[in-house]
């Protein structure tokens, strides 16, 4: 029998009681190795209870204690990486040493969050109308809560709880249920930090925890990372409520490389952007953009030998450049893009289907692949695939590649390579793309900048972390103030315009 998983309640595990569960895999080899509860909407409730009999006393502490328990948790992810990293990749399917930095990347941000003192200050005006001060302040939601993707179970969850929590408000995160381990261990050792009962609760579940979550009239603010459509449903279904939702979605994101860029490195970049985390990444690089048929022909006969050279392999074969992806379901959706493109019309220069990794043939492995002469207006081009798979789509200039990402219904990431400053800046200014590299193939930003997508890769004003995030998990409280001496004696019935 499969081990059965918790919820995270009040500061201890859970059982739930719906009775529902979902099979968690190891990808590796194909087996189930735990389930997972899908929470009910009781089991829901019950967590934002606990987070709301935690929140008055979180919100009254101060806030350098607030943040010694985000400094206390940040020790205790560096002395548990090496388990974090392992348990992650048994379920993600991702290398181990990827792992650790999908664990690195949201401790970065739980830093970021240990400088809340300092980030949450509000403004002050002295005198701004005769004996009159205005002043602001940022305060907490309340209960608030984050939906999560299978792709970085650490990472994204402390994006969101890291930021959320330091402002003083009560979490209750909803992981992703292909690879809920990593979060339910993430709660454990924030109480371990020091953290009270309830101000971190994990419910695990499907649509109706989050269905569950955007209609408590308890939850204030919803964080949702995913897919596109259900990213748009939960902005949707969250602004009908008037809860506060911003929602991070799908990716296409394009590599355009110029005739001038460094051409080792290019290589070297996209073998890296496109297939490590078998391209189960929202800012992989899945679509290589040559500019002029030298630039390409050159490309295609560099990458194409590197790519057939790299190891596919289980999660922790250290020489592996890249695992297994995360389910069979999602092996064959990525399958069915290929043979997609090739009927469409893309020439497939590298299949990497039927790849079979010895030992471990019930694995989701997914070899990589490439294919040359991709238009703009195939279905494979225009979907998020979402696997180890690189397109190739040609462009005669600059102005024709940068046409594409701006047009693509995405926007999340974009790189360009090259050594023309003049270009590389123009093409920043004006690409239609919410993170720009320029010779970066990930520009994912770092804890105290922000990230976020445009057009259907984000719903919503406002990015993850950075101060960005403080606004997102703050409320903003102006005060307008006067203390009289008693020499003031108006009446007025015109608006106040402290001439
Ligand atoms: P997903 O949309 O299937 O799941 C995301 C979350 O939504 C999970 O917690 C899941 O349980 C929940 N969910 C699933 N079905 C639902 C439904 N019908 N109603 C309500 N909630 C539902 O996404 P995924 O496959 O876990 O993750 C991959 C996707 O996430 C890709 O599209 C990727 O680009 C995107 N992603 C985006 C970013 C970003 O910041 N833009 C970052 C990482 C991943």
């Amino acid at each position: 029998m499969p081990r059965k998983l918790t919820h995270f309640v009040n500061g201890k595990s859970c059982a739930g009681q719906s009775g529902r569960f979902s099979d968690v895999f190891d990808p590796n080899t194909g087996a189930v190795q735990a389930q997972t509860p899908l929470a009910s909407v009781d089991d829901v409730a019950k967590a934002v209870a606990s987070a709301k009999a935690a929140f008055p006393a979180w919100a009254a502490l101060n806030p350098q204690r607030r943040a010694r328990v985000m400094f206390r948790f940040k020790a205790l992810l560096e002395e548990h990486m090496d388990e974090l990293a392992a348990l992650l990749s048994r379920e993600h399917g991702k290398v181990v040493a990827d792992s650790r930095g999908d664990v690195q990347r949201g401790m970065e941000v739980i830093e970021f969050a240990c400088g809340i003192p300092h980030l949450q200050k509000g403004e002050y005006t002295e005198g701004a109308g005769p004996g009159i001060d205005v002043y602001s302040l940022r305060q907490p939601l309340g209960v608030v809560a984050g939906i999560t993707p299978f792709n970085f179970p650490a990472m994204i969850p402390m994006w969101m709880f890291g930021v959320a929590i330091a402002c003083g408000n009560t979490f209750v995160l909803k992981p992703s249920e292909k690879d809920p381990s990593v979060p339910l261990r993430l709660a454990e050792l924030f109480m371990e930090a020091g953290a009270p009962a309830g101000v971190l609760n994990v419910i695990n579940g499907d649509k109706i925890a989050v269905d569950a979550l955007l209609e408590h009239e308890d939850v204030k603010a919803v964080s949702f990372v995913g897919s596109s459509d259900i990213a748009h449903y939960v902005s949707h279904t969250g602004a009908q409520n008037g809860t506060r939702v911003q929602a991070m979605a799908g990716a296409k994101n394009h590599g355009i490389i110029m005739p001038d860029a460094d051409m080792d490195q290019v290589v070297r970049d996209f073998l890296g952007a496109a297939f490590g985390s078998a391209g189960e990444r929202c800012m992989a690089l899945p679509v290589a953009v040559p500019v002029g048929k030298d630039t390409a022909d050159e490309f295609i006969k560099r990458i194409t030998p590197e790519i057939k050279k790299l190891k596919v392999g289980i999660s922790t074969d250290e020489s592996a450049h890249y695992g297994p992806v995360v389910t069979a379901a999602h092996k064959a959706r990525v399958e069915n893009y290929i043979a997609m493109c090739e009927k469409e019309g893309g020439t497939l220069l590298v299949d990497g289907r039927g790849l079979s990794v010895p030992g471990h043939e019930g694995g989701f492995f997914i070899g990589p692949t490439l294919f040359d002469n991709v238009t703009a207006d195939m279905t494979s081009y225009r979907d998020e695939i979402f696997g180890p798979v690189l397109q190739v789509v040609r462009a005669g200039t600059l102005e024709e590649a940068a046409a594409l990402p701006s047009n693509h219904q995405y926007g999340n990431g974009v790189a360009i390579f090259t050594r023309n400053g003049l270009a590389a800046r123009e093409f920043a200014a004006k690409v239609q793309v919410g993170m720009v590299g320029i010779n970066v193939p990930i520009p994912v930003p770092v804890a105290y900048h922000t990230f976020g997508g445009w057009k259907r890769s984000a719903f919503a004003d406002t990015n993850q972390h950075g101060t960005e995030g403080v606004r997102f998990w703050t409320k903003i409280k102006t005060i307008t103030q006067r203390w009289p001496d008693g020499s003031v004696d108006d009446q007025s019935f015109i608006i106040p315009t402290m001439e």
